[in-house]
């Protein structure tokens, strides 16, 4: 079976001792089509010869809502620009609002928000979104300014998720779902179409068990239980988020 892995920091320094390994587990397993977010010089640079390697893994360049703390000068974005012209991302991201953890600097995320997703249009390529605690600007934003691409990590609720559908968005799940507590998670994906739905761990990040790192492997825990949902078999849901996961990038 194919399994992809719609959102993961393969680049981070958590996997610098051992990501051949890392990534060895994860072919084992079927997981061959991953999106490498890159939000530093050292993801990006971790990440890059390995698109070249594997042609299911695609690179997504970005600067991250949460980053802009120390440094939200307009330099920054002229220089992803010249990573875009030099490295040739399939996708920019993660971009977008985190009113979450980093309310102090709505303003600065709006703007680079914005700027990065008129990168997009100017290269044709999808976004992948994160949104935190500010959907309503998120939406707004999209709206304003057409793109298409990922809605990471999704927690919304069921009347968003159709609305970022309706923009031209997928809407991408990750280890959440596996907490029975988490009914809100489990209500979209029973409700939105499966032509919409993707998957994702945002490994290492937001890992399910204390203590464990997490890797693009353990995106095949979050495609059983998405199957459990949705009552159907795991090969079924496999090659339907295969084929959203290729539409995606096949547009270009
Ligand atoms: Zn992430």
């Amino acid at each position: 079976m194919d399994y992809i892995d719609a959102h993961c920091h393969l680049g981070s320094r958590q996997y610098d001792s051992d990501r051949t390994d890392v990534i060895e587990r994860m072919l084992d397993q079927g997981v061959r089509n991953v999106i490498m977010i890159c939000c530093s010089r050292h993801d990006l640079q971790a990440s890059l010869p390995l698109r070249d390697r594997y042609p299911g893994f695609k690179l997504a360049c970005s600067i991250h809502p949460q980053d802009l703390e120390n440094d939200s000068s307009e330099e920054r974005l002229q220089k992803l620009n010249e990573i875009i012209t030099s490295c040739h991302p399939d996708m920019i991201g993660e971009t977008g609002l985190d009113y979450y953890s980093h309310p102090h600097t709505r303003e600065q995320q709006k703007h680079f928000f914005i700027a990065q997703l008129e990168l997009a249009r100017r290269y044709h390529l999808p976004v992948n979104v994160h949104s935190r605690k500010a959907s309503a600007d998120t939406l707004a934003i999209l709206k304003e300014h057409p793109c298409e691409g990922i809605i990471h990590s999704y927690s919304g609720s069921v009347e968003m998720a159709r609305l970022y559908i309706k923009e031209g968005y997928y809407i991408s799940f990750g280890a959440s779902v596996l907490f029975p507590g988490s009914k809100k998670p489990r209500q979209v994906i029973a409700d939105i179409p499966l032509e919409r739905l993707l998957i994702e761990t945002d490994s290492p990040y937001q890992s399910p068990v204390l203590g464990h790192r997490h890797e693009p492997e353990d995106v095949i825990r979050i495609y059983e239980a998405i199957s459990q949902i949705r009552n159907i078999r795991i090969e079924q849901l496999a090659e339907a988020v295969l084929a959203n996961f290729n539409r995606l990038f096949d547009k270009k």
